[in-house]
């Protein structure tokens, strides 16, 4: 649905600047930012995409967004739309990511060659409509996910207002390429938690891989969430040849622990050839182990393993006494070491600034669309 965009400002000769990322486009009459879901039309910006989601949404674990230290084992209710400030070469993701709205926000196109003749319906909700199905699905999670979150701007901002009035928590899933302005009017609605991709520690990766000027905002975007007490998690991306040496991985522990501090969870996660294949090989078991013991070795608390089975990269151990707090199987809690008082049960180590919000010990690994 085609509604007024937020965080925008005139130029001259009609043209717009869009505020809302840190593309921070200047977008001529009648043209479409980076993101092609923003458009100027005379002189004034539009989202296209308000409401368009592309299904009714779907019921995962929250494990799978990945979010491991808020609200373990609960099902988080997961709506996308289409569009994204990047054009990474590796997404996984790419026929939602680089879809482009109608003006009516109703259907998605591509301008991919090869795929000029394929379509998708978008569904259309009022924030209302949201809610009420969130409410009836029993979730006490919402997760903007799949494809960019932070260019569905106005629509996360209405619909987190009122999410916050029914208890229930609001998560980003986003590549972090925000703004001041925009972060902060995410966080005043009532943004809970966040996982950010932190996709490498170099402007170099974010201009060859993602097609992104560079990777300070995305760092920037992470350190104010934090500072406003916003729950954030880390991932990593491990792509073969491209980010995965030694002293890539140092670099970004060493960044997280400075910048975000030691509770802060990091998913090193492993990459599978997808899109345009930036590497031909997957990301080994070897790569992941030894980011895994990195990031232990370095004192940070809470480092998990994503797409990959590994003995301890999927449980939650206690800073202090080192024992599992939550053991898991996949996304699903088997059992937890976690006191009534979030107290780690056998050393008494107090988790208020690690895990945040109830554990559900009825978890699935299951997901479901709706
Ligand atoms: S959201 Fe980002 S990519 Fe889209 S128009 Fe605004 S600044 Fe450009
Ligand atoms: S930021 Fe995420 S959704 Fe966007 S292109 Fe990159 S991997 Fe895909």
């Amino acid at each position: 649905m085609k509604v007024k965009a937020r965080l925008w400002n005139k130029l001259e000769n009609n043209k717009v600047k869009c505020n809302v990322c840190a593309n921070e486009c200047i977008i001529g009459i009648e043209k479409l930012g980076i993101c092609r879901t923003r458009k100027n039309i005379k002189g004034e910006l539009y989202t296209l995409i308000y409401g368009s989601h592309i299904s009714k949404g779907s019921l995962d674990p929250i494990e799978k967004k990945p979010l491991y230290n808020f609200w373990p084992g609960h099902i988080a209710y997961s709506i996308a739309s289409i569009g994204c400030s990047f054009r990474c070469l590796n997404c996984q993701n790419w026929s939602i990511s680089q879809a482009n709205p109608t003006e009516d926000g109703k259907n998605g196109f591509y301008d991919i060659k090869g795929y000029e003749d394929s379509k998708m319906s978008l569904y259309e909700m009022t924030p209302k409509q949201l809610i009420n199905r969130v409410i009836n699905s029993g979730a006490k999670t919402l997760a903007y996910t799949y494809n960019e979150p932070l260019i569905w701007h106005e629509w996360i901002i209405d619909t987190t207002t009122l999410l916050k009035k029914e208890g229930i928590k609001s998560i980003l899933v986003t590549n972090g390429f925000s703004t001041p302005e925009a972060s902060k009017e995410l966080i005043q609605a009532g943004i809970d938690a966040v996982n950010i991709d932190i996709k490498g520690m170099s402007d170099d990766f974010y201009k060859k891989i993602c097609g992104a000027k560079s990777v300070q905002p995305v760092l920037d975007t992470a350190k104010f969430f934090k500072e406003n007490k916003v729950h954030v998690e880390i991932t990593n991306l491990l792509i073969p040849n491209l980010n995965d040496s030694r002293e890539d991985i140092e670099k970004l522990c060493d960044w997280v622990l400075e910048n975000l501090g030691n509770n802060t969870p990091v998913h090193f996660s492993a990459y599978h050839p997808d899109f345009k294949i930036p590497s031909q090989e997957k990301t080994s078991f070897k790569t992941l182990d030894l980011a895994y013991n990195l990031a232990i070795d370095k004192d940070l608390f809470f480092p998990y393993i994503g797409n990959i089975r590994h003995e301890n990269g999927s449980n939650t151990f206690c800073p202090s006494c080192k024992k599992i707090l939550i053991k898991r199987e996949g996304y699903r809690i088997l059992n937890k070491n976690i006191s009534l008082k979030n107290t780690c049960k056998n050393c008494s180590y107090d988790l208020k600034d690690c895990i945040k919000g109830d554990i559900n010990n009825n978890s699935s690994n299951i997901f479901s669309f709706l």
